[in-house]
């Protein structure tokens, strides 16, 4: 049996860019196992693209995702450079629908400094100076930041494997872990196929798959997750620039943040409105489930299992349901939300589907969403569960960040190499 020191599950941006890092800096044997032909064919591909400046994210409780996301910045701006990757310098202006969403970006200003920003990257528009940037957008106040880009995740994905592999990284391409066994003193993952082999040691960054990873290794039982599909629309040519900027505005439902519909211009010119919000049952459920509101109550209730069953009880989840959530299944009635930003446009702008993503977020054992990312670890594994937006843009200084811990608990004790490194370790964790 192939017996590894490594091995990593999950060749997403996450698993990938973990992979990196241990295989630039140690001699080891390490392999990183995916079910599907390439990297990224999942959330690290299938998202909007955004490499987003952490001003809306609080520095209590998302605190570790901010600063990734803040150091990450350079880091990829380097490595589209040098790989030729795209970087649209587009900028982002989140909006503000009322007064009391007014009071979220101000809020927002001082996260966004506590979170390492800067006062250039950020000022605040009233109504009139909003329709003057983009005359097409009406808005209460906004909040604009210039630094916000867009660029192609799936492609920094791919590049980073390519080094990863020069490192002697072995990419197990088209095979799915189907359960770990740890006997003590061998730990091995069963592969379909009756393929198996042995490793020290596992790295869990299976996506929306890592909660169910994670109970193989018989942790966060207590918890579960649901899975919405987000559906974006591609804006025709003619109104691709009907809006210059990336358009987000403030949460309606602040536990809910991923439902708000906005307006992205995308890495390769386009500019797309989403997400409609449907609820499936796997976290690759990329087509069907569509239906009217009775056909998605009584899906629900299927897909609705374990703790998040509380959810149907929690009124501000209700609500959004009632009001928001299942009337946005459709293109009208999302555009229809859209039109209270960009009062100009109609569905019938918009004749192409565009990028489908599927959010994973998993549920406490009180039935709420879990805001942060969640990791947990035993003997013989470590898992990084609930790995959600901004997750693409932190994800080179996040995965330093694991190593770090792992480095720090004893499970990277093997001899150490110098290779020549397109980012700088060291350089990462000193400025976390
Ligand atoms: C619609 C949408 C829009 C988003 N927009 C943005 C954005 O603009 N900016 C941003 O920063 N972030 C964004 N995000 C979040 C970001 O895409 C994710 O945080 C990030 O891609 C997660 O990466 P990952 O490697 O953890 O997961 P994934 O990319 O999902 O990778 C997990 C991998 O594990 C593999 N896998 C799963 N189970 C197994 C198994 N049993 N055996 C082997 N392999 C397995 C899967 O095939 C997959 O390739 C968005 C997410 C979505 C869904």
């Amino acid at each position: 049996m192939a017996k590894f020191d490594i091995a990593i599950i999950g060749g997403g941006i996450l698993g990938t860019t973990i992979s990196y890092w241990i295989s630039s800096q140690y001699d080891l044997k390490i392999c990183l196992i995916e079910k599907e032909s390439d990297v990224a064919m999942h959330a690290s591909s299938r998202n909007t693209g955004v490499i987003h400046s952490p001003f809306y994210l609080n520095p209590k409780t998302q605190k570790h995702l901010a600063k990734a996301s803040l150091i990450s910045y350079e880091m990829w701006q380097n490595l589209a450079l040098e790989r030729n990757i795209p970087w649209n310098k587009t900028g982002v202006l989140e909006l503000a629908l009322n007064e009391e969403q007014h009071k979220s970006l101000e809020e927002f200003m001082k996260w966004g400094i506590q979170n390492g920003l800067s006062e250039d990257d950020l000022t605040l528009l009233d109504s009139k100076e909003v329709s003057k940037k983009e005359p097409n957008v009406k808005g209460h106040s906004a909040l604009f930041c210039p630094k916000e880009v867009s660029s192609d995740f799936g492609a920094f994905t791919r590049e980073i494997k390519k080094y990863s592999e020069k490192n002697g990284t072995q990419f197990l391409l088209g095979h799915k872990v189907h359960s770990i066994k740890n006997d003590g003193n061998e730990v091995t993952i069963f592969l379909e196929n009756d393929i198996k082999f042995s490793s020290n040691f596992i790295i869990n960054c299976a996506g929306g798959n890592s909660l169910d990873v994670a109970q193989l290794c018989d942790l966060a039982k207590e918890y579960s997750d649901l899975h919405f599909r987000g559906e974006y629309w591609i804006a025709d040519k003619k109104y691709s620039d009907l809006v210059k900027t990336t358009i987000y505005t403030v949460a309606e439902f602040k536990g809910y943040p991923f439902l708000d519909p906005h307006w992205i211009k995308k890495a390769n010119g386009q500019s797309e409105v989403g997400p409609n919000a449907v609820p499936i049952p796997s976290p690759e459920t990329y087509s069907g489930y569509l239906g009217d509101i009775t056909t998605s109550i009584s899906k629900l209730k299927e897909i609705v299992t374990g703790n998040a069953l509380k959810l149907l009880s929690d009124p501000e989840f209700l609500s959004l349901i009632s009001k928001e959530w299942l009337s946005s299944i459709s293109k009208t009635a999302m555009i229809k939300r859209v039109q209270k930003f960009i009062p100009k446009i109609k569905p019938d702008y918009f004749s192409e589907r565009g990028t489908a993503g599927i959010r994973s977020p998993v549920i406490t054992p009180k039935g709420k969403f879990l805001p942060d990312v969640l990791e947990l670890q035993n003997s013989y594994s470590y898992h990084i569960i609930n790995y959600n937006s901004p997750g693409a843009t932190g994800a080179p200084a996040y995965s330093a960040f694991v190593v770090q811990k792992l480095q720090e608990s004893g499970y990277l004790d093997y001899p150490k190499k110098i290779k020549k490194s397109i980012w700088n370790f060291d350089k990462v964790i000193d400025q976390a």
